[in-house]
C-alpha cells in the first residue's frame, strides 16, 4: 500500500470505529416508533453527535464550520455510513447541500454568517421551487414578488416542497419581471418560515408519510437584504443549488443498493438452501442488479475525484440517476416476488430512511420517488440525448 493509502485505511478504521462507538444501538426501533417530534429530536441529536465527531457535512471546508476532508475521506465516510449503516440526516439535506453550496457561490457575507453556521446547529431549510404548472418546465414559475421599497411582496404557491413543515427557512424561486423571458425573469430570495402570510400543508403520499407540502404565499414580505445575488439573476443561482444533488452523497446511495443486493442473495440462498441450488434465472438478476449497483459506486468515485473527465460530462449525474432508479425498483421489484406475503410489512416503516426502511411494500413503492424527484427521468433521456448524444432536440411548443 502507499502511504497514502496507508493513511486512507486508517482513517477508514477510525470511521468504523467512532460508528461502532456512537450510532444509537437501537437506533431503527427509535425511528420507527417516533413521533413527528421525536423524529426531529433524533435527527437533531444524531446531526450533535456526528458534528461532535466531526463527520457532519464531510464536504465543507474548515473555513465554513467543516471537518475540511479530502475528497478521498469523504468518500469513505459515505462508504462507512452506508456500510455501519448509520441513520440518515433526511431532515438537513436541503440544508446542507442545496442551501451551503448556493451561499458558497453566490450568498453575501452576511447571508454566509447568518446561516452556514446555523446549519451546522440544525437549521432546517426547504426548498420553495416547483409549483402546480412548473415542474419539469420549472422556468415557468409565476409565484410573483414585487418590490416596495426594501422589501419584495411575495405571492403565490408552491408545491412538492419536502420538510417545509419542519422548516425554519425556505429557498424561494420568484418572478421579478413578468415581461423577461422565462429563464431572465427569476429571482433566488431567502424566506423566512415565520414571515405572515405563509400556510404550509402537508400532502399525503402513497407510502402513508407526510414529507411533502403545499405553501401559500399571500402577501409575504421579504426583506432585499434576504435576495441571493442579483435581481432577475435566480435561474442561474437555481443551476447550483439543483447541481447540489450530485454530490458525494450518491455514493451512500450506491453503497446502500449494493446492500440491498446482497440480503437479497442471502436471502435466496437461504431459501434455496445453498448457493448450488439457486436457479440460473435468479443467479443471472443477482449478477446484473450487483455489477449495477458496483458500477454506480464507480461512477461516483469518478464524478468526485476526476469531475468532467465522463464522456457524459455535466451530465453523468443524469446517467447516474436513470440507472439508479431502473435498477432500484427493478431490485425491490423482484425482493417482494421472492418475499413471502406475510412479510411485505414485517417491519415498522423507517422515517427518514427513504428506499432502505425495510419494509419492503413502503421501500418499493417509495423507490418511484426516484423516477420524479430532482428532475424526472424523461427529462434525463432528453438531456443526455441532447446535449450529450446530439441527437434531435424535442419540439419546443
Ligand atoms: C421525493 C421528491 C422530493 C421533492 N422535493 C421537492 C422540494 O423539496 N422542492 C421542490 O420545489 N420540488 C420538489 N419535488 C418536485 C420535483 O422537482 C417535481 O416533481 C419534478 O420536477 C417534476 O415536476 P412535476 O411533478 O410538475 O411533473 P411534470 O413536469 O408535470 O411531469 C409530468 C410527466 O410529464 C413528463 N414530462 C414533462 N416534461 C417533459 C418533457 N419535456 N419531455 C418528456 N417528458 C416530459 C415527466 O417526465 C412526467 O412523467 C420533489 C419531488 C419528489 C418526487
Amino acid at each position: 500500500m502507499t502511504p497514502h493509502a496507508q493513511d486512507l485505511e486508517a482513517f477508514r478504521a477510525d470511521v468504523r470505529a467512532w460508528l461502532g462507538a456512537n450510532v444509537p444501538p437501537n437506533w431503527r426501533e427509535t425511528v420507527a416508533a417516533s413521533s413527528d417530534e421525536s423524529f426531529r429530536r433524533f435527527q437533531l441529536e444524531w446531526l450533535e453527535t456526528l458534528r461532535s465527531g466531526g463527520l457532519l457535512a464531510p464536504e465543507w471546508p474548515v473555513e465554513y464550520g467543516g471537518p475540511g476532508l479530502s475528497p478521498e475521506q469523504q468518500i469513505v465516510v459515505h462508504e462507512e455510513m452506508a456500510r455501519y449503516p448509520a441513520p440518515r440526516l433526511g431532515l438537513y439535506i436541503v440544508s446542507l447541500y442545496h442551501v451551503f453550496h448556493t451561499l458558497v457561490a453566490f450568498g453575501t457575507e452576511e447571508q454566509k454568517a447568518q446561516h452556514l453556521p446555523a446549519i451546522l446547529q440544525g437549521e432546517i431549510w426547504c426548498q420553495g421551487f416547483s409549483e402546480p404548472s412548473a415542474g419539469s418546465d420549472l422556468a415557468s414559475l409565476r409565484t410573483r414578488a414585487v418590490r416596495e421599497g426594501d422589501e419584495y411582496v411575495v405571492n403565490g404557491q408552491k408545491v412538492w416542497s419536502s420538510y417545509a413543515m419542519d422548516a425554519s427557512w425556505c429557498i424561494l424561486l420568484v418572478r421579478t419581471d413578468p415581461e423577461a423571458s422565462k429563464t431572465h425573469g427569476i429571482t433566488f430570495l431567502l424566506m423566512d418560515m415565520k414571515s405572515p402570510g405563509i400556510t404550509v400543508k402537508p400532502i399525503k403520499q402513497a407510502t402513508g408519510n407526510q414529507e411533502f407540502n403545499e405553501i401559500f404565499l399571500d402577501d409575504v414580505r421579504i426583506p432585499v437584504s434576504n435576495r441571493v445575488g442579483e435581481e432577475n439573476q435566480g435561474w442561474q443561482i437555481a443551476q447550483v443549488t439543483l447541481s447540489a444533488e450530485r454530490g458525494p452523497g450518491a455514493i451512500e446511495m450506491a453503497e446502500r443498493l449494493g446492500a440491498i443486493v446482497e440480503r437479497l442473495r442471502k436471502e435466496t440462498v437461504l431459501r434455496f438452501g445453498g448457493a448450488d441450488r439457486v436457479p440460473a434465472e435468479l443467479a443471472r438478476s443477482l449478477v446484473g442488479y450487483w455489477t449495477r449497483a458496483q458500477l454506480l459506486r464507480e461512477m461516483c468515485v469518478g464524478m468526485l475525484l476526476n469531475p468532467g473527465a465522463s464522456p457524459a460530462g455535466d451530465y453523468e449525474s443524469s446517467v447516474f440517476k436513470l440507472v439508479f432508479a431502473s435498477t432500484l425498483q427493478a431490485l425491490l421489484h423482484e425482493m417482494l416476488e421472492f418475499a413471502d406475503q406475510d412479510t411485505f410489512f414485517a417491519a415498522d416503516p423507517l422515517r427518514g430512511e427513504g428506499f432502505d426502511s425495510r419494509n419492503l411494500l413502503l421501500d418499493y413503492l417509495g423507490s418511484y420517488e426516484w423516477t420524479i424527484a430532482g428532475g424526472t427521468n424523461d427529462i434525463q433521456r432528453n438531456l443526455i440525448s441532447e446535449r450529450v448524444l446530439g441527437l434531435p432536440r424535442e419540439a419546443r411548443w
